[in-house]
């Protein structure tokens, strides 16, 4: 299978202004090959993880997925390069020539939805793979692009598509999420897919405190994913990744100074952070219904929120 449109290694790359509102990073992209694609999975309940990209032009603020810059022994900015794995759909139809069972999630430590997609078609080339496989697909994701994939999506009995979900403002997801598309779309999308029988749900993560954590925010969110259709809502409190919080830091200092407290007392202690979130929550399950199974009580950990 070939992989069209590349770009010169190097070459800076500026996300399809359609995929990537808000202040669209700059993005270098390059590529290099892979040894393996479907990897085994550390995720509770998933089996394995497919993630055709390193590196995520998303650029969130508080991701922790970061860490992967050591492994990839890459010095730039998290949010401002991706690597394209040219052949890790000819990896896949490979591995998956020896039938798979379990579930696998696209993708768990970056969004396979990001821009670059739009132009590569990696994810694409993966669900086509694995429509013929015995596979159950989950996927995880920040953008609308996932929509395209409609056709394939309705091929896969069992797929569940998630959208992650921080804040319920449009203008403050762009501060936070730079390179995403933002919540509105999200919703926009996930109704898309839920119309057309696709089952759908929203990952309400991460919480942050000071910004997120508000029953107004989380109520706004859990409204607005039920009206979509979310058949479940997981929430995920914030992880005090250091990169993560040295970043907010900045972001409450500059934008929400009179939140400061809330955001440090957070910092200060992430148990009575996680103690009051839960509480918060229950109120909300009791006031609004839950369209959740057990995501109240056991949350999923994902790498890439
Ligand atoms: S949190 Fe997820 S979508 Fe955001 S930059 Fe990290 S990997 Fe990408």
């Amino acid at each position: 299978m070939k992989v069209a449109g590349q770009i010169p290694e190097g070459e800076p790359f500026l996300p399809h202004p359609g995929i990537a509102v808000g202040v669209a990073p700059q993005v270098a992209v390059s590529f290099k090959q892979c040894r393996s694609a479907l990897n085994r999975s550390g995720i509770p309940g998933m089996d394995y993880c497919l993630n055709p990209y390193s590196g995520c032009a998303h650029g969130c603020l508080y991701c922790y997925a970061s860490f992967m810059r050591r492994f990839l022994n890459v010095e730039q900015r998290w949010g401002s390069f991706v690597q394209v794995k040219n052949n890790f759909p000819e990896r896949l139809a490979a591995e998956l020539r020896r039938p798979k069972h379990g579930r696998v999630m696209l993708a768990s430590v970056t969004d396979a939805y990001q821009p670059v997609e739009k132009r590569f078609g990696l994810t694409r080339s993966c669900l086509e793979l694995l429509t013929r496989s015995e596979l159950e697909v989950g996927i995880l994701t920040k953008s609308d692009l996932v929509v395209r994939d409609l056709d394939l999506l309705a091929r896969l009995p069992n797929v569940r598509v998630g959208f992650t979900l921080t804040v319920a403002d449009d203008g403050l997801a762009r501060l936070l999420e730079p390179g995403a598309p933002p919540p509105s779309r999200r919703l926009a999308a996930m109704a898309a897919l839920a119309r057309a029988g696709v089952r759908t749900w929203a990952f309400i993560a991460p919480v942050i405190p000071g910004l997120g954590d508000t029953a107004e925010n989380l109520g706004s969110l859990l409204r607005a994913a039920k009206a979509a259709g979310a058949r479940e809502v997981h929430f995920d409190p914030l992880n005090f990744y250091p990169t993560a919080v040295a970043n907010l830091e900045r972001v409450f200092s500059r934008h929400f100074p009179r939140r400061l407290g809330a955001w440090h007392a957070a910092c200060r202690n992430p148990a009575a952070y996680r103690k009051r979130l839960a509480r918060v929550i229950a109120e909300l399950y009791s006031t609004f219904g839950s369209p959740i199974g057990r995501g109240d009580k056991t949350p999923p950990r994902y790498p890439c929120p």
